[in-house]
């Protein structure tokens, strides 16, 4: 063959790989980063044949960049699992015993009838909690999920404890985390700090603004313990130790208020910095203190010329500077006296006394120089902390958040542009509230639900005029939230799955506790904070798992080896829904088929990020028996109303009294079929934001078709998306928290502003009422390395991590990141495989030898099924599954349970291992 005929041999394969004969706007509906890229999907005879960027989206702010394109690997290689080898194309009876892998194929009807039949079984034998749904991140999967499992009365497990992105710390200080920056906010910054992240990895399509930012002018460093594949693209990289990043926080805030460079104007009308606590207990100064009558929820500042004067608990604005050093006497209505003095003057003796560079260098390594330049860059510029959902999975992540928070409330750095702190925030579509809240089709039945919210808000400001509309919209989502259903996991763990025995060894934990867990757990109850939300109950043990899209084996920190032994001999029936066989799908008794994204018509997941709302639409027909999530769910309500008829079963009731009727499931889950398949309920929740305001005027369904996405037209309606507390950005990025700084709205927690002090006896006892370092407890045992985790290149979760062209752009299977002078002291070679073991168990993985690994440390990506790994258990079997003590909280002010919000969650970073050879060993 000659030269010219190998070229147009090329050229030809490669037409051809382009041809097509459709093409649609598409998306990946599930919680990457940062969601909502419009990218085309092409199709040819029925079959996806690649993606691109759409590259359609406009100019937001006239001078920053736009956010064209948006894509990333994952995007890009999507449809190539819509016919890989692990796709499930027909529902699935297990054949042999649960794991073993022996399937028979069944027929929809059969595997719909032996569900229902198991659900029954468990509401006779139980009530309807004993079904219990392990929710997912997947938007388009757990809107329909939760509604079902709303009108069954069954158990939800809140997804932000199941995945571990609840951010404890920037709850307990701001009594909110759902509230973010836009990615083209980043532009704006003057400093970029990426800790606890790896953008280069994980924000593909927000990358650039980082890099564009830089090229403006900005600062952009990089604190993390490794060299990770984000340090070549920044100006410093400060090394830290595992787990020390609360030290270096706090050095930078000693350094800040040492040379004089804080912003005490924005800190004292902001934080509770200004207000006064005492000096015996180091509790806030109280009304009730000093008067009979008065409340335990009002405080007091100090002013220049009238002494005490209280903090209004209705705006921020001050007329006057408060001091902020020194010390008053008060007389206490119980008599006798006492001591108060501002809470910065405690948090600078805290800080000059053990968080000075030089001090806190015994701790994180990096240099004092380092610690005192950047420290200075952040006071003088617009500091943005590009935060990952990683610092919510150590131990002390809520200390270490609340010690960078001090930065920024110190330095004057949230509510404005380029300034604040990553967040997340999954709930600006109304359409998803008002389709897992309505009773009735129809505007008519959106506005029913949107309008009995404003006036519930309204009474509650009625009440308390001290409410702003945030407030309001808080103090509602806090009544009316525990009771849909959604439950904290940890109750669910702890009784039924086998954790209560791990998180009761106190060698294990925090040595601070004075007592077992298990007393902090008996008080907690007894507080009465969780009655509605402690549940299953011991005596309500679950019967059947519902896994509709969800990995309770992959991603539960603990693993098979306790949820096998534990929870499954408990469960009836296992069912997972999915597209791909995952962990979970392999040891359950039915499988049903999912469609995947490119097969059906969603939303992607509505957050500030980009201020988008994308679409995936139906680009091919679903592969083999594979169907919609609303559709399945509708066909199991009717199958559950015929069984049900066949036993005799009308109505059943919860443990609460709620009473559910089985006859018209159907009716209630899809009004009448407005929800009984993908298209429909899109168009119905469309529809809806745009009767309430949410969406632009005229956008539809078939608007969604031509132009891919749409801009939000306001904030959704729930407090989740309320928390953004920001003019609605027109015409600009956006910069959450500005309604605060820019108008004095106050914040929604228990001093009802950004709050450091938390005057909790136990977060006293624990040496955590102020933001502190304290090392992570050695969950697992005393072994010499730590293990961590973080996001692969090409996943950000598991159902990305078969695939089959991602696989392939790395050693196509898990590893074990060690660094090269720890593995040849080890006589560990690259990619042989090693045994890593603790007191929790172990697991078999290859090892990967790297510089750029930190000595002493171990890192396995997130993601990795269990079956990937020789032997066929994953990292999470040395995950002991913690939860720390103080985050039982549940009855102070803001730290008080609201779905996907404040509650205990378990740990997986610094987890101490061994490590040897496999060969060794044998
Ligand atoms: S996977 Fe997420 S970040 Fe990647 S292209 Fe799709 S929507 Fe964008």
């Amino acid at each position: 063959m000659t030269a010219a005929n190998d070229a147009r041999t090329t050229e030809d394969r490669y037409r051809q790989r382009q041809e097509f004969d459709r093409a649609t706007f598409g998306t990946h509906c599930v919680n990457c980063f940062p969601n909502d890229c419009p990218v085309y999907v092409f199709a040819k005879d029925g079959k996806v044949v690649f993606e691109e960027a759409a590259a359609v989206l406009g100019t937001i702010e006239p001078g920053v960049p736009d956010m064209n394109p948006m894509i990333c690997q994952k995007g890009l290689a999507w449809s190539r699992q819509m016919d890989s080898p692990d796709r499930i194309l027909h529902p699935l009876r297990r054949a042999g015993e649960r794991g073993e892998g022996r399937w028979e194929r069944i027929s929809w009807d059969e595997a719909l009838a032996e569900t229902a039949d198991a659900i029954l079984d468990a509401i006779a034998e139980i009530g309807p909690e004993a079904v219990v749904l392990e929710a997912t991140p997947e938007i388009a999967a757990t809107i329909p999920a939760a509604r079902f499992m709303a009108a069954l009365g069954g158990t939800v497990l809140d997804v932000d404890a199941t995945i571990n992105d609840f951010w404890a710390g920037q709850q307990a200080v701001f009594g909110k985390f759902t509230f973010a920056s836009s990615i083209d906010d980043f532009f704006h910054s003057d400093v970029l700090l990426i800790w606890h992240s790896n953008p280069a990895y994980t924000m593909i399509p927000a990358f650039h603004y980082m890099v564009e930012a830089r090229y403006r002018g900005a600062t952009v460093a990089l604190i993390s313990p490794d060299v990770s594949p984000s340090h070549s693209h920044v100006d410093y990289h400060v090394p830290v130790r595992h787990g020390t990043d609360g030290a270096l926080a706090l050095a930078f805030c000693q350094v800040v208020l040492a040379e004089g460079l804080a912003d005490l104007r924005f800190a004292s009308e902001q934080t509770d910095l200004s207000l006064l606590v005492r000096t015996d207990t180091g509790e806030y100064l109280r009304e009730s203190q000093l008067r009979a009558d008065g409340r335990a929820d009002r405080f007091y500042q100090w002013h220049p010329e009238k002494g005490l004067v209280p903090a209004d608990p209705a705006g921020l604005r001050l007329d006057f500077e408060p001091l902020l050093a020194g010390s008053l006497d008060v007389r206490l209505a119980a008599g006798g006296h006492v001591v108060v003095e501002p809470l910065l003057a405690r948090v600078r003796r805290e800080l000059d006394a053990h968080y000075t560079p030089e001090l806190a260098a015994r701790v994180r390594e990096a240099h004092p120089d380092t610690i005192r330049m950047l420290a200075r860059k952040v006071a003088r510029g617009r500091t943005h902390i590009i935060l990952g959902a990683g610092v919510a999975k150590y131990f002390h992540g809520d200390l270490m958040t609340r010690a960078m928070l001090l930065l920024l409330g110190l330095t004057g750095n949230w509510g404005k542009k380029g300034t604040g702190v990553g967040g997340w925030c999954s709930s600006l579509f109304d359409g998803h509230g008002l389709a897992l809240a309505k009773t009735k089709a129809g505007r008519a039945g959106a506005r029913e639900i949107y309008d009995g919210f404003r006036a519930m808000v309204g009474g509650l400001r009625a009440q308390d005029p001290t409410l702003t509309s945030e407030l309001g919209d808080r103090a509602l989502w806090r009544l009316v939230g525990p009771a849909r259903g959604m439950m904290p996991p940890a109750f669910f763990w702890y009784w039924h799955a086998g954790f209560k025995e791990r998180w009761n060894r106190p060698e294990w934990n925090d040595p601070a506790m004075t007592r077992s867990f298990d007393e902090y757990w008996k008080e907690a109850l007894e507080s009465g904070a969780w009655n509605q939300s402690a549940s299953p109950p011991p005596d309500r043990p679950p019967r059947v798992l519902l896994e509709i899209g969800g990995n309770t084996l992959r991603r539960t920190r603990g693993g098979q080896g306790v949820l096998l032994e534990r929870l499954w001999p408990q469960l009836s029936k296992i069912v997972a829904m999915d597209y791909r066989m995952s962990e979970t799908a392999l040891h359950a008794d039915i499988v049903l088929p999912a469609t995947q994204h490119h097969e059906k018509v969603a939303l992607n997941m509505p957050t500030p990020w980009t201020m988008l709302l994308t679409m995936s639409d139906a680009a091919v027909p679903p592969a083999g028996e594979a169907r919609g999530e609303w559709e399945v769910l509708a066909e199991l309500c009717k199958k559950l109303a015929e069984r049900a008829k066949a036993r005799g079963v009308e109505d059943y009731s919860d443990r609460l009294g709620a009473a559910f009727r089985l006859d018209d499931l159907w009716s209630r889950f899809t009004l009448d079929g407005v929800f009984a398949d993908d298209e429909s309920a899109v168009a119905e929740m469309v529809a809806d934001a745009v009767e309430v305001g949410n969406l632009p005027a005229g956008t539809t369904l078939e608007t969604f078709r031509q132009q891919g996405y749409t801009r939000y037209a306001k904030w959704g309606f729930l407090a989740l998306a309320t928390a953004q507390a920001s003019p609605f950005p027109e015409g600009e990025t956006h910069a959450p928290l500005r309604d605060h700084v820019e108008l004095g709205h106050p914040y929604p927690t228990l001093t009802r502003r950004a709050q450091f002090l938390i005057d909790h006896p136990w977060f006293r006892e624990g040496g955590e009422d102020l933001p502190a370092h304290k090392e992570a407890p050695p969950m697992g045992g005393d072994h010499p390395f730590l293990l961590s985790g973080g996001h692969a290149r090409w996943s950000v979760h598991a159902m990305n991590t078969t695939n089959p062209v991602l696989l392939e752009t790395h050693r196509g299977k898990p590893f074990l990141l060690i660094n090269d002078r720890d593995a040849a002291a080890r006589g560990i070679r690259d990619d042989a495989p090693v045994r890593v073991w603790n007191d929790v168990g172990e697991f078999v993985v290859p090892a990967r030898t790297s510089p750029a690994q930190r000595p002493g440390a171990l890192t396995v990506y997130n993601g990795f099924e269990g079956f990937m790994f020789p032997g066929g258990r994953g990292h999470n079997e040395v995950e002991p599954g913690l939860v720390k003590w103080l985050h039982l909280v549940g009855n102070y002010g803001h730290l008080s349970y609201t779905p996907m919000e404040w509650q205990p969650v378990p740990f997986d970073r610094c987890i101490p291992v061994d490590v040897a050879p496999i060969q060794e060993e044998s």
